[in-house]
């Protein structure tokens, strides 16, 4: 690691481990955990032991480290948790949407060429809400409609809203917002998607005169999605799908020349109005709301009788989620087109930075009222709503398996924002490993062949490796560090970036 520019900050933070002379191995760390914000620390070591002959040679001693501790990276994906495993995580994500549209790492170039469709899919409507309603235009007003709900407010909203407005996507009356709906629908939402997937397969089969175990040997349908929280609480996906050659051929194989891109939005299209996925019903109790408080208020006479709005409506029993109208399906085309393989790859990196990295809200799980109290100015009141309704509902007996009170800080949304089918491209897997390898190999500064303690190439039976770690603690002991690993942190998105901009495996 080059030494960082110096300024008094530096060797205040560097004093300590300028006496005890552990700063430049110290820093070698950080560089190594990419300036992790809040590393594990280990004990331990790692062994070598030749198969052949039993010698064991220690490869890696935390003894001869500083501190006698070894870091590792959190991997944690939220920004507001760690700054640099984020990043890096937002990193791989890109890499692996790319891999999957234009080929590389391991994936062949030609997966370019197979018919593809960039889809979004959202949630129905829950009750009217603020919006802004600008498709590549002005801004139009919110809300046209005219006269009032049954709790007496505006049914319309006659503002234009700015972008910033922290009214847009709460409701325009919170009492007629189906509050307990979206949550279960958030949750049920990544089991709709699946069954979504099946019913494109079993459509195809339909179409095609084929059987579904016949479809399924002959095309594949991959996929990578992205999972947003729309600013009125639901979630939505962008996804791109692929068709490829079924189980019958090697991975990657174009399909046969019927399965089209045509083909593919079709019996996609039909699968999103037709599929539905059971789950318990939200309209099934009445969930304590502000009306109730009124009514209770007034049974007791302290409250003038009029002030009361009649009791609500029970909702319609809602049995299943289904998708809303709201339907996009774009064709993907290498040959010109709007949608290029890397416009889409584009596209998706953007909703991956945003919904990871950038949520601030979701980042944690909500512990308690005062926890949720403490967190209310970043929330706002619609968001709290939401959350409080999670939380009741977990009370029935019917929502207990949806353990919707852990989910409730992601309004009841329990999947990963980033999820891609089996087939789709490289894995996070392969992507730490390819880094390692690159850093392990790049280390004396040109190529080279790992190799194990006995000089052979680090792959052979030969070798047994023995790691033996033990948990020390996490995080950093003085601020003294913890300012160098934030400088650390700063040095690698940079040297990443600059990699990443140059199409190298950093
Ligand atoms: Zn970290
Ligand atoms: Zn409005
Ligand atoms: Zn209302």
């Amino acid at each position: 690691m080059t030494i960082p520019a110096l300024d008094t900050e530096f060797f205040h933070a560097a004093a300590g481990r300028v006496a005890d002379g552990s700063l430049s191995d110290f820093l070698a760390q950080l560089d190594r955990v990419a300036g992790c914000a809040h590393p594990i620390r280990l004990t331990g070591r790692i062994d070598h032991v030749d198969v052949a002959t039993g010698e064991i040679r220690t490869v890696l001693n935390t003894e001869d480290m500083p501190d006698g501790l070894l870091l590792v990276p959190c991997g944690n994906r939220r920004a507001s948790v760690c700054p640099s495993c984020s990043y890096l995580y937002a990193g791989d994500a890109w890499q692996i949407v790319h891999a999957g549209l234009t080929g590389g790492h391991d994936v062949p170039a030609t997966v370019a060429e197979h018919p593809g469709l960039f889809i979004t899919v959202t949630a129905p409507s829950f009750g009217p809400v603020h919006s802004r309603r600008a498709n590549h235009g002005p801004a139009q007003v919110c809300n046209r409609r005219q006269g009032r709900c049954r709790h007496g407010r505006a049914r319309g909203c006659g503002f234009v809203h700015g972008e910033d407005d922290r009214r847009l996507g709460t409701p325009i009356c919170p009492d007629c917002h189906d509050d307990g709906a979206l949550i279960v629908w958030n949750r049920t939402s990544g089991r709709l998607w699946k069954r979504t997937v099946d019913a494109t397969y079993r459509r195809m089969a339909t179409v095609t005169g084929m059987s579904e175990a016949g479809l399924r040997r002959a095309v594949r349908i991959s996929y990578v999605k992205v999972g947003e929280a729309q600013r009125r609480g639901a979630v939505h996906f962008h996804a791109l799908l692929r068709l490829d050659a079924g189980s019958d051929s090697d991975a990657w194989q174009a399909p046969p020349a019927w399965a089209t891109g045509d083909l593919l939005a079709s019996c996609w299209r039909w699968a999103v109005c037709h599929t539905e996925e059971p789950c318990p019903d939200p309209h099934a109790h009445d969930l304590p709301s502000e009306d109730d408080a009124l009514a209770a208020l007034a049974a007791a006479g302290l409250l003038a009788s009029a002030d009361v709005p009649p009791p609500a409506p029970r909702p319609a029993p809602m049995r299943a989620a289904r998708w809303g109208e709201q339907l996009d399906v774009k064709k993907v085309l290498v040959d010109g087109g709007d949608l290029t393989p890397q416009a889409v790859g584009n596209y998706l990196a953007k909703y991956i930075t945003k919904s990871v990295v950038d949520s601030g809200l979701l980042d944690r799980r909500i512990r308690d009222a005062d926890d949720l109290e403490a967190r209310l100015p970043f929330l706002g009141e619609f968001h709290a709503r939401l959350i409080r309704t999670a939380w009741r509902l977990d009370l029935f007996p019917e929502f207990r398996d949806l353990h919707l009170r852990r989910w409730a800080h992601q309004l009841g949304f329990n999947g990963h924002w980033l999820t891609k089918s089996r087939g789709y491209s490289t894995t996070f897997a392969a992507r730490r490993t390819a880094r390692r390898t690159w850093q392990r190999t790049q280390q004396a500064g040109e190529e080279r062949e790992p190799l194990d303690a006995f000089g052979r190439p680090d792959d052979t039976d030969e070798t047994v490796i023995i790691p033996t770690w033990r948990y020390h603690s996490s995080g950093y002991a003085n601020t003294g560090d913890r300012y160098l690993a934030s400088m650390a942190a700063d040095q690698a998105r940079s040297r990443r970036k600059f990699a990443r901009d140059h199409g190298s495996a950093a």
